[in-house]
C-alpha cells in the first residue's frame, strides 16, 4: 500500500507517511485505493477482542510494518495498563435503535487517547525502519487536551521525547493539572505567557527554523508533529468503526451485512473521516451524521458546498470542537474531487486568500448522499444532556451531547429508523460542573466538588483518572515568554 499527496505530489510508504506527518507540498496522506474488508470478514472479526480488531484492520494500512510488530505497538497502547475497560471501545446501548460507542477510557478521558496511545509506536519504528537514528522529539502546541493526550501516549516510550506547550492563563484548572502532574523522563510542560495562539503560532516558527532544526540535529534530534492530520493518528481510528460493528453483530442486533448510521460530534473531521474510509473499505453505513457546536461551519457546507471561515468564533461548552478550519477535511474533497489533485490545490489556494471555497452543486449532491450535518447550540446540548440522563439513564459529555440532539434532528428530518451508533468522545466526568448543572441545575465551580456531587447524583464511578490527580505531585513548573520556546526546548 503507497499512499500520495490530496494535492498530487509524492508516493511514499505508510511508516514514511508516518514520520513526515504532512507531504512536502502541504498536502495530506491518503491511501493509494482503499483495501477491501468482506462482509464475512466482518464477521468473522466480530469474534475477536480489540486488539485482534485493531491488528486485522492496521495491516492493511501499514503493509512496511510486519504483523508481529503491528501487534507490538497495539499491545502497548491498548492494554489494560492504558484503558480501564478490557473492551477498549465498548458499546452501551441506549434506546432500540441506538448506541455509544464509548471511546473515553485510555488515559486522559478523550478519543484523542485511541490514536495517539498507538501513534508514538507508530513512530518510532516507522523512524527505525527508514534509518533516521536520532531522537523524534514531538512538539505540540496545545489549547487543553491534545497536549495530556501526547504527553501520555510519547511518555517513556523508547527513542521520543515529548514537549507541550499550553497558554498560561488559558487552560482550565483540570487540564493544566492533568499536564504538569504527567509523569515520564522523556516528557517536559512548559506554560507560555500569553494565549493559545502564541503557543501555537510559536511552535509552528519552531518547524519553520532552521537555525533551530541545525541545533536540535547537533543534539542529534529530529523534530515531528503528532496532530490529526498525521496518517499515524488516522488509521487507528478506523479500527473502531470496525468494532463498534462487529460489537452489533456480536450482540445480535443485526446481522452481517446490515447498514447502520453512526453520528459524530465533529472539530477538525479527523475522527468521521475514519468513518468514512471504514465505509469505503466495505463496512455497511447507511449515513454518517456530522455534529458540530455553534462553530457549525460544516454543517454550512453540508448544506451549501461553501466552506466559508468567514464568521464569529464562538467558545462553547464543547471546547474540543470550536473549529473555523477542520483540516482533516481535504482527505474527503480529495474523493469529492474525484482524487485531482490540482482541483485541491485551487480551493486550498482560495481558502488562504479568500477565507472560502465551493465545491459545486454536483459535488455537494454526491456528499449528501453519504453525509448529514447538523448543529446544536448550549442550550441543545444541556438539554440532551438532561433528557439522556432522565429517560435512558446514561451520562452524556457535552461533545457527545452534541451528537445527541443533532441525531434527534437528523430523525425528525428524515423518518430514518437505521440502527444508529453514537460516538461518544469523552467522559462527563471531564467537564463534570457543566453535566452537573445540566442534570441537577446544581452550580459547583470546582471541578473535583462537582465530580464529587456528580458521583453522588448518578452513581456513576468517578474515573481513577480524576480521583488520582489531586494528590499527584505537580512535575512541570517551567514557565517561558513568547520569543524565547526555542531556548526552552534546547535547555
Ligand atoms: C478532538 C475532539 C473532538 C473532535 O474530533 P475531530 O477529530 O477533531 O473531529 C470531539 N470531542 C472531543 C472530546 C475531542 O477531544
Amino acid at each position: 500500500m503507497s499512499f500520495l499527496s490530496t494535492r498530487g505530489g509524492s508516493v511514499v510508504t505508510a511508516s514514511q507517511a508516518i514520520l513526515r506527518g504532512i507531504a512536502p507540498d502541504g498536502g495530506l496522506y491518503v491511501p493509494a485505493m482503499f483495501p477491501a474488508v468482506t462482509t464475512e470478514k466482518i464477521a468473522r472479526i466480530s469474534e475477536m477482542s480489540y486488539q485482534d480488531r485493531a491488528v486485522n484492520v492496521l495491516k492493511l494500512f501499514l503493509e512496511d510494518f510486519s504483523i508481529p510488530e503491528i501487534e507490538q505497538a497495539v499491545n502497548a497502547a491498548y492494554g489494560p495498563d492504558r484503558f480501564n475497560d478490557p473492551a477498549v471501545a465498548p458499546l452501551k446501548k441506549l434506546d432500540d435503535t441506538t448506541w455509544v460507542m464509548e471511546l473515553f477510557h485510555g488515559p486522559t478521558l478523550a478519543f484523542k487517547d485511541m490514536a495517539l496511545q498507538l501513534l508514538p509506536h507508530l513512530l518510532k519504528m516507522s523512524a527505525e525502519k527508514n534509518r533516521e537514528d536520532r531522537e523524534v522529539c514531538i512538539l505540540v502546541a496545545t489549547s487543553g487536551d491534545t497536549g495530556k493526550a501526547a504527553l501520555e501516549g510519547f511518555r517513556d516510550v523508547p527513542g521520543t521525547s515529548c514537549t507541550v506547550f499550553y497558554p498560561l492563563d488559558g487552560v482550565s484548572d483540570v487540564q493544566k493539572l492533568q499536564m504538569v502532574t504527567t509523569g515520564g523522563n522523556n516528557t517536559r510542560v512548559i506554560a507560555v505567557r500569553g494565549n493559545f495562539d502564541d503557543a501555537q503560532t510559536g511552535v509552528k516558527e519552531l518547524f519553520g527554523s532552521e537555525e533551530f532544526i541545525a541545533k536540535m540535529a547537533e543534539r542529534g534530534k529530529v523534530l515531528s508533529s503528532a496532530n490529526s492530520i498525521n496518517l499515524g493518528r488516522l488509521v487507528p481510528q478506523v479500527v473502531y468503526y470496525f468494532s463498534a460493528y462487529a460489537d452489533l453483530v456480536r450482540a445480535g442486533e443485526i446481522s452481517a451485512g446490515e447498514p447502520v448510521n453512526f453520528c459524530v460530534p465533529t472539530g477538525n473531521f479527523g475522527n468521521i473521516l475514519a468513518g468514512y474510509y471504514a465505509m469505503n473499505m466495505g463496512l455497511p453505513v447507511n449515513r454518517l451524521i456530522c455534529a458540530s457546536n455553534r462553530n457549525n461551519v460544516l454543517t454550512d457546507f453540508f448544506n451549501s458546498g461553501i466552506y466559508s471561515t468567514h464568521r464569529t468564533f464562538f467558545k462553547t461548552l464543547s471546547p474540543s470542537m470550536d473549529i473555523l478550519v477542520s483540516s482533516n477535511l481535504e482527505r474527503l474533497l480529495y474523493e469529492a474531487a474525484d482524487r485531482d489533485g490540482e482541483l485541491i490545490r485551487t480551493w486550498m489556494g482560495q481558502l488562504k486568500e479568500c477565507g472560502s471555497y465551493s465545491i459545486g452543486d454536483q459535488r455537494r449532491e454526491w456528499m449528501s448522499g453519504v453525509f448529514w450535518g447538523d448543529c446544536a447550540d448550549n442550550k441543545d446540548t444541556l438539554n440532551e444532556i438532561k433528557q439522556r440522563w432522565e429517560h435512558d439513564h446514561y451520562l452524556l459529555d457535552p461533545h457527545t451531547a452534541v451528537a445527541g440532539h443533532v441525531l434527534r434532528e437528523y430523525r425528525k428530518a428524515n423518518g430514518d429508523a437505521t440502527p444508529t451508533v453514537i460516538v461518544g468522545t469523552a467522559s462527563p466526568y471531564k467537564f463534570a460542573s457543566d453535566v452537573l448543572r445540566a442534570v441537577s441545575g446544581e452550580e459547583i465551580g470546582d471541578a473535583f466538588a462537582a465530580s464529587e456531587a456528580l458521583e453522588k447524583l448518578t452513581g456513576i464511578p468517578m474515573p481513577g483518572q480524576v480521583k488520582k490527580l489531586r494528590d499527584l505531585p505537580v512535575r512541570h513548573t517551567a514557565v517561558c515568554d513568547r520569543d524565547k520556546m526555542a531556548e526552552a526546548v534546547l535547555e
